[in-house]
Parts: C-alpha cells; sequence; structure tokens
C-alpha cells in the first residue's frame, strides 16, 4: 500500500534535518528570534543534546518523546524574545508564570 502525506511528514520529523525544520518553525511562531550570539541551528543543536534542565537540573526527555514534564524547553523572555535557558517543561511553566515583568503565559 502506498504511503499517505501523513505518514511521509511522520518519518521525515524523525530525520535530524526534519525535526529540525519543525522545531525551528515552531520557535519562531513562538516568537524567539535569532542574535548575533547564534542561528537557530546553533540553539536547535543545543536544545536536542542538553542532557539536562539548566533550572533543577533533572534529566531531559529524548527530543521526540511525549510531551511531558521533563520535555526539553526554550525558555525565551517574552519581552526582548531572546532565548534565555533550556529547561524542562515544568520549570519553564513556572517561569512563565512568574515572570516579573508581567508578561506571564503568553
Ligand atoms: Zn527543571
Amino acid at each position: 500500500m502506498p504511503k499517505t502525506n501523513a505518514e511521509y511528514l511522520h518519518e521525515y520529523r524523525n530525520t535530524y534535518e526534519g525535526l529540525k525544520k519543525y522545531i525551528i518553525d515552531k520557535w519562531k511562531r513562538c516568537g524567539l528570534i535569532e542574535t548575533d550570539q547564534y542561528t537557530y541551528e546553533e540553539l536547535f543543536d543545543a536544545w536536542l543534546w542538553c542532557p539536562e534542565c539548566e533550572n533543577c537540573g533533572c534529566e531531559l526527555a529524548p527530543a521526540r518523546a511525549p510531551r511531558s514534564s521533563n520535555s526539553r524547553c526554550m525558555d525565551h523572555c517574552h519581552k526582548t524574545r531572546i532565548f534565555r535557558n533550556i529547561l524542562c517543561n515544568a520549570c519553564n511553566v513556572k517561569r512563565e508564570f512568574y515572570e516579573p515583568s508581567g508578561n506571564t503565559g503568553v
């Protein structure tokens, strides 16, 4: 039976290049920007290979694992849109909620 487009897309996202495109597109939609310090590609490699949360030190789930409290997240300032840390999902949610700038949960 021939493969469907959805199956091709699923396979593509399981490759390094496919995952990179998918994740970077997602970051762009969330408002994360590139700076002189790093490109999206460099951020992606840092995100993909980061072993543990930079805040609580818990072991991060593999990049393709289903969403959980230790999923890897790109924490960024919602005012400047600049990357800050690679965090677990639990820490990222907490930081968004308590962010002193008042830009909560955006
Ligand atoms: Zn954490």
